[in-house]
């Protein structure tokens, strides 16, 4: 039993200390599979193929085409705050990729067997390693723990196996690997909406034909459709709104804050269903300068406009974008980046709001003008 009075403190093992912050930043099969899409979009990847085994808890493959990782960079590739992304605390202020840490390949390698294969277009061919508890290892025992050389594309590779394998507690805690393919699939359908450019694909090992996958030409209205269908497809509006400032053209959503040298500016653009179209509960994908993130506050303003629209109990459809200046967005306040804090979020919620409610009322008068004629 206890001893009465207090224990001593004592420092926690590194690899005790190395699993536990990894298990704040990867908490199931989709949230690894986030970073490791990230990562592809940083290395400005134009495909991005993915291959699961048991909902991602047996594989979690991704492939991509993007800029590749050099061959001299593989020793650190899994330490923990290694980046090519940040060099100083500045730099956070100008981000313009989501990763910024260094902590996400780390963390894997700290949860599941990982490996890697990848080519930069200078090299003349591939290299492989392994990794375990952020260093390379050896694959079998009497080899080397250095990169191997290999066959294989421009890009990059990331094999992750077994995960949670040393971690029961959080393997148990998962739910079946249905359900673990379904958050995948959701993650990979949200970001393949935003990212209309660039080919995703992704398919259950040995399954002939993929659950997901785009082609690299459609707009974001047209990945709407594809992806979520032809009943929401059909019924959506396109709203665009920005901070209008004296001086300052409104309206940009592809140009919007670079260059200007006005913290406060921002842009948004939504897709979202009108008054014919209700859903049982509200689909709500939200970027923030191009990351994925989840806000409370923004679905629950969005709803409210809604239900002034809708029937009792039917919800929306809506994708939305804002892009603000990267010094008034702070995304460094939750571990797996999930949530962020800006300037303004009250004001711009509410200008988001008014132009989504207004939108939705003029649907409504041209319908009711049509009717009339
Ligand atoms: P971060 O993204 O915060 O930098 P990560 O642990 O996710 O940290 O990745 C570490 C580094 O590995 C990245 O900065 C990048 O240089 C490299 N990297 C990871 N994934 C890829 C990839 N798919 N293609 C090219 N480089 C990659
Ligand atoms: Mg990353």
């Amino acid at each position: 039993s206890r001893p009465a009075g207090p224990l001593p403190i004592q420092r926690l093992h590194e690899s005790l200390i190395n699993r536990i912050a990894a298990g704040e930043i990867i908490h199931r099969p989709a949230s690894a599979l986030k970073e490791l899409l990230e990562n592809s979009l940083d290395a400005k990847a134009t495909s991005i193929r993915v291959t699961v085994k048991e909902g991602g808890m047996k594989l979690l493959q991704i492939q991509d085409n993007g800029c590749g990782i050099r061959k001299s960079d593989l020793p650190i590739l899994a330490e923990r705050f290694t980046t090519s992304k940040l060099k100083s605390f500045s730099d956070l202020s100008r981000l313009t990729t989501y990763g910024f840490r260094g902590e996400a390949l780390a963390s894997m390698s700290h949860v599941a067997h990982m490996s890697v294969v990848t080519k930069t277009k200078s090299d003349s061919c591939a290299w492989k390693a392994y990794y375990s508890e952020g260093v390379l290892i050896a694959p079998k025992a009497g080899q080397t723990p250095d990169p191997k050389p290999c066959a294989g594309n421009d890009g990059t590779t990331i094999t992750i196996e077994d995960m949670f394998y040393n971690t029961p507690t959080r393997l148990s805690a998962l739910r079946g690997s249905s359900e673990e393919y379904a958050r995948i699939l959701d993650v990979m359908t949200k970001y393949a909406v935003h990212n209309p450019k660039v080919s995703f694909l992704c398919k259950k090992a040995g399954s002939p034909s993929p659950e997901l996958s785009t082609s690299p030409s459609s707009d974001i209205s047209h990945a709407i459709r594809l992806l979520y269908g032809h009943a929401i497809g059909k019924e959506l509006l396109n709203v665009k709104v920005s901070s209008s400032r004296a001086g300052s053209p409104s309206n940009q959503p592809d140009s919007p804050v670079d260059g200007l040298d006005d913290p406060e500016r921002w842009s948004a653009e939504a897709y979202c269903t009108g008054a014919n179209y209700q859903a049982k509960k509200t689909v709500f994908l939200l970027f923030i300068n191009h990351r994925l993130v989840e806000s409370s506050s923004i679905k629950r303003a969005i709803e409210s406009v809604y239900s002034g629209v809708l029937p009792k109990g039917a919800s929306p459809f809506v994708y939305l974008s804002i892009k603000i200046d990267p010094r008034s967005v702070d995304v460094n306040v939750h571990p797996t980046k999930r949530e962020v804090i800006f300037l303004n979020e009250e004001v711009i919620t509410e200008r988001i709001s008014d132009a989504i409610q207004q939108k939705l009322v003029g649907q409504s008068h041209s319908r009711v003008f049509e009717y009339q004629t």
